[in-house]
């Protein structure tokens, strides 16, 4: 076969690769915000995530291979409130992409789609801890607010990819439909949680609490981000048999040894939640939360 001959070949196998390759590729920082965008992006996004479930969001090493997902990325989606400022600055600058700064289109704050609670009032210092002003980051474990998160997601990456807007909006009406369905089930499967006091290790349960009616009397942390110190556990102790706690709950990326004491000594159950969807495991966001459930439903068993 002669050159001129072989080249248009070629470029029709490049073409159909082509197809293949999906449209828009997204980052987000965390695994639980990279299985909503799956969910709503399908086939045609290509998702990653800046950390992993194993790892506190609050604190990521700002490595130079994650500088370099994020130069090619079409859309960055973070959870915001101030979650990622230690480290998410510092990777859109290495990643010298206008497309995902602040502002740009290919930014996307999620919490801009999503009701914030505790939102600051006041005078707001580093002496109160490592607190989030504009309010607390730690919503998507609520499947209520993820819903809104699907939603506002399938119109950005309609804006970006035109071509592919009703396929994303196809699929965000059929995960919030799924949702909606095993968002029922959760509340009937966690209903005895309501009304019952609980000890949480850090400020991030109160989207979960707030959705399923349960109470945290007290946090482990002293303040947001300050490591838990015997004064502090000790008022733990005391104030969890005061009001006879019998649960705590916690992130499985928090340290476990002092939440462990506290239970032995005040006679609870300590629910170990995964810190987010395992996304490069496969694991969707309605699996995530159903193992949050699991959990959570294991440990309030009498
Ligand atoms: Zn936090």
């Amino acid at each position: 076969m002669q050159l001129r001959y072989f080249l248009p070949v070629l470029a029709t196998l490049v073409g159909l690769a082509g197809t293949a390759r999906a449209d828009l590729r997204v980052v987000t920082t965390t695994p639980s915000l990279a299985a909503v965008v799956h969910a709503v992006g399908g086939a045609h996004a290509h998702v990653t995530s800046l950390s992993l479930p194993t790892q506190d969001p609050h604190f990521v090493d700002a490595r130079p291979n994650l500088a370099l997902e994020l130069s090619k990325a079409d859309l960055l989606v973070l959870v915001g409130l101030e979650l990622e400022v230690g480290w998410l600055p510092t990777l859109q600058m290495a990643s010298r992409n206008s497309e995902i700064q602040r502002g740009a289109k290919g930014y996307l704050d999620a919490s801009t789609l999503v009701p914030v609670l505790e939102i600051a009032t006041g005078k707001v210092d580093r002496a109160q801890g490592d607190i989030h002003p504009g309010g607390n980051p730690h919503y998507l474990i609520d499947p209520r607010r993820v819903a809104k998160v699907a939603a506002g997601l399938a119109v950005r990456m309609g804006d970006l990819d035109p071509s592919n807007r009703q396929a994303y909006a196809a699929n965000a009406k059929s995960f919030l439909e799924k949702l909606a369905k095993w968002q029922r089930h959760w509340e009937t499967v966690l209903g005895p949680l309501k009304g019952r006091k609980v000890v949480a290790y850090h400020h991030s349960l109160t989207y979960l609490a707030d959705w399923l009616g349960f109470e945290v009397v007290i946090h482990l942390e002293p303040k947001p981000g300050i490591p838990p110190n015997p004064g502090h556990v000790a008022r733990v102790i005391d104030l969890a048999k005061k009001h006879d706690v019998k649960l705590m709950i916690q992130e499985s990326y928090f340290p476990t040894k002092t939440s462990e004491l506290v239970v032995q000594k005040v006679g609870a159950k300590l629910a170990l939640l995964p810190g987010g969807a395992n996304f490069r495991g496969g694991e969707s966001y309605l699996g995530f939360i159903d193992q949050c459930v699991k959990r959570l439903s294991a440990a309030v068993q009498p």
